[in-house]
């Protein structure tokens, strides 16, 4: 069989098979007739079946021959300006088709991520590419990073872990102890829900009833749920002088936690 640019050439009816004997007219009416009667035999049900069937065995034995050559095809300069131009071209449909394929193989894709980062973060110079690249996010789409994070914060696990985080940088700060687990920080949401000193339910988060400042450790029995209006508000006072400031009693829970001794 002849391959490539010799198939091309040999398939062409104005050149004339060496091996023919005969006219140019007589060639060409020959390579008519027996076109056709190739199309006549391909177009048989059987014979579909069947070359199905071999394409199916010839594929499967030569993988890696034929991703090679689709890899070798693609790096081509004119194969990759084609396919920018259609992906640029049919930019809707590959954001439409990519979200639904997100949407159907979600697990899949949450695995592959994970090993993907794992990868990167374990080359250096891919890892140095990731952090630029990220840089650059958080420099060109800040409103999106922002609604992100947002929506990130105020779900049930990124509440837990970026309070921990959050928690942990303090106490590295400051140099006191620090030994809330999960489960811990979970507890105490659950425990009071709500801000302890105004009850709203908006931007929680966990405050320290004897801060920090004035030695109060990052430990359970120091902790209660706080909005971001008050939490920063009460921020380095003594909790009786800054209810009473404030006009509310000392919620009970803190007066619970602060008879607890050691
Ligand atoms: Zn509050």
């Amino acid at each position: 069989m002849l391959k490539g640019n010799a198939y091309k050439r040999n398939n062409r009816s104005d050149i004339m098979d060496k091996d023919f004997k005969g006219t140019k007219e007589e060639y060409v009416k020959f390579r008519k007739k027996r076109n056709e009667a190739n199309r006549r035999y391909y177009a048989k049900p059987e014979v579909k079946i069947r070359k199905k069937k071999y394409k199916r065995e010839y594929d499967n034995k030569n993988k890696e021959k034929i991703s090679e050559y689709g890899y070798k095809r693609r790096a081509r300069p004119e194969t990759k300006e084609r396919i920018r131009k259609w992906r640029e071209e049919n930019k809707e449909h590959l954001i439409e088709k990519g979200k639904e394929w997100r949407e159907n193989n979600r697990e899949y894709k949450r695995k592959s991520d994970r090993e993907y980062g794992k990868r990167v973060r374990a080359d250096p110079i891919f890892h140095k590419r990731l952090l630029k690249k990220q840089e650059e996010m958080r420099r060109n789409y800040p409103e999106r990073i922002k609604e992100y994070n947002k929506k990130y914060h105020n779900s049930e696990k990124g509440k837990l872990k970026y309070t921990k985080h959050n928690h942990l940088r303090l106490s590295k700060k400051y140099g006191n102890e620090f030994n809330l687990n999960q489960e811990e920080i979970k507890e105490i949401f659950e425990r009071d829900k709500v801000c302890v000193y105004c009850g709203s339910d908006n931007n929680l988060e966990l405050d320290h009833i004897i801060p920090i400042s004035k030695e109060g450790k990052s430990i359970f029995k120091n902790f209660v749920v706080a909005c971001r209006s008050c939490n920063p508000s009460k921020s380095n006072k003594d909790v009786y002088v800054w209810c009473k400031l404030q006009g509310i009693e000392v919620p009970k829970i803190v007066k619970e936690l602060l008879s607890i001794k050691d």
